[in-house]
């Protein structure tokens, strides 16, 4: 879906049927940035996204991965490898080491696989002991400014795991959340609680405070989409919840 000039949302069918994830792509002359990418596996459902929205797979030079869960990153390693072109890969310092295979992913504790369903238990398990891990080459920090695609400004928003992203794509007045928020039922909802211990829990809350100074008209969540409905109190309202 086009967001506006030089930024689409893409909706790419996910591991599961009926369930879809939701990629950014922000461009100018030079630059194709794409904001995460899905789990291996899902690079043909990518493809066939960009294609659907008229823009081409090829051109991407830049990938930025708001955080080390699989479903973001997973992919990549094959992207990079099955590119005619060098692709420079952007993370958050804190979540550097986990893609890069130097510390085990976050996610991958006990808790987090027991509360999934059996069949699905299995599928990442067996993608968490195969994950191909990617060099990143650009590390991000909080409140840096990048300076194609008309403007971004990085968010640091821990909580999710240690280095969340979000960003802001000025010229459309786009956040780009990953999974600080979702949207359930057409309502934007703060971070998962079911997912997360107490403490992260707080820090992904208090992650959303830094949100609130940027003029947003669109945000985008990965696995929820596009929320457009946005007021004042909008985020204020997330974090008091
Ligand atoms: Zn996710």
């Amino acid at each position: 879906m086009k967001i506006d000039e030089g930024i689409v949302m893409l909706e790419v069918a996910g591991t599961v049927p009926g369930m879809f994830i939701y990629p950014t792509v922000m461009w100018d002359s030079e630059n194709m940035v794409l904001v995460d990418v899905g789990y291996g596996g899902q690079l043909d459902a990518l493809k066939y996204a960009f294609n659907k929205e008229g823009i081409e797979f090829n051109k991407i030079n830049k990938v930025i991965i708001t955080h080390q869960d699989l479903d973001h990153f997973g992919g990549l390693a094959d992207m990079i490898e099955a590119s005619h072109h060098p692709i420079e890969v952007l993370a958050h310092e804190e979540d550097k080491p986990y893609l890069q295979g130097d510390k085990p992913l976050v996610r991958l504790n006990a808790n987090f696989l027991n509360s999934l369903p059996e069949d699905r238990r299995e599928m990442i398990k067996k993608m968490a002991e195969n994950f191909k891990k990617v060099e990143v080459n650009t590390t991000l920090v909080d409140d840096q400014k990048l300076d194609y695609a008309g403007g971004i400004t990085v968010i640091h928003t821990p909580g999710h795991t240690p280095g969340h992203i979000c960003m802001y794509h000025h010229p459309s007045k786009t956040l780009i959340v990953g999974d600080a928020m979702n949207i359930t039922d057409g309502k934007l909802q703060g971070p998962r609680k079911d997912i997360l211990s107490k403490e992260d829990y707080t820090l992904a809350l208090k992650s959303l405070e830094k949100l609130q100074k940027f003029d947003a008209k669109n945000i985008i969540t990965y696995h929820g989409g596009l929320y457009r409905n946005i007021k004042h109190q909008t985020i204020d309202s997330l974090i008091k919840d």
